[in-house]
C-alpha cells in the first residue's frame, strides 16, 4: 500500500488567537495614523515627472574610459515634496514641473556639455549652440542632477516655495546607471 503523506496547511493555533491578531494589527494600524496625524497635521505629498530625456556628449578628465568624448541618451525623473495647495488640492502642476524640466534638457538636447572651468581654450572658437557650459565643474550624472534640481528651485513660483519642502532629481546614462539628488527647497 502507498504511503500517501496527508497535505499539510499551516493554521493559526486556533480561530480565537488568529481574530486576536487580526484585531490588534488594525489596531496598531489606526493607532499609527492618528500619531501621524496628531504630530504632522500637513501631510506632504511627492508628485514626479519622469521619461523626459536629452542626448549630449560630455567626458571626465580623470575616467580611465570616459576621459574620451561620449555621449549617452539621458532620462530625467524628478520628485518634488511639500504641502498641498489648499485649495486645488496639488503640490504643484504636473504639466507645469514637466514643462521646466524639459527647458533644461531642450538647452542640453543634442549639444557637447562642458565644465564650468573645463576646455577653456579647446572651445573658445566653438559655435555656442553647440556647447554647453555647465554651471558646475564636471559634468558627471550627479552634476546634471544637481542642475536639474537647481533649475526646478529658481523657477518655484512664490506660492509653491512656501508649500515645497524637497526637490530630487535623478538623471540616467544608461537604464543601469543614474545619479540622484536631495535638496531641501
Ligand atoms: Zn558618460
Amino acid at each position: 500500500m502507498m504511503n500517501e503523506e496527508e497535505p499539510t496547511v499551516m493554521m493559526y493555533p486556533d480561530e480565537d488567537y488568529a481574530e486576536e491578531m487580526a484585531e490588534k494589527i488594525l489596531d496598531d494600524f489606526s493607532a499609527s495614523n492618528r500619531g501621524s496625524f496628531q504630530t504632522n497635521p500637513d501631510p506632504v505629498y511627492t508628485v514626479t515627472v519622469r521619461g523626459v530625456e536629452f542626448s549630449a556628449a560630455h567626458r571626465l578628465a580623470w575616467h580611465p574610459k570616459c576621459r574620451r568624448w561620449h555621449g549617452h541618451n539621458y532620462k530625467v525623473r524628478v520628485d518634488v515634496t511639500g504641502e498641498l495647495d489648499g485649495s486645488r488640492r496639488i503640490v504643484m502642476e504636473m504639466g507645469r514641473l514637466k514643462k521646466m524640466i524639459e527647458e533644461l534638457a531642450d538647452k542640453l538636447d543634442h549639444r557637447v556639455i562642458i565644465g564650468a572651468t573645463e576646455h577653456a581654450d579647446e572651445f573658445a572658437g566653438e559655435r555656442s549652440e553647440d556647447v554647453v557650459r555647465c554651471p558646475l565643474s564636471s559634468v558627471t550624472a550627479e552634476d546634471l542632477a544637481t542642475w536639474f534640481v537647481r533649475w526646478i528651485r529658481d523657477h518655484l513660483s512664490e506660492d509653491e516655495r512656501r508649500r515645497i519642502r524637497r526637490i530630487r532629481a535623478s538623471v540616467a546614462e544608461t537604464d543601469g546607471f543614474s545619479a540622484a539628488v536631495s535638496v531641501t527647497a
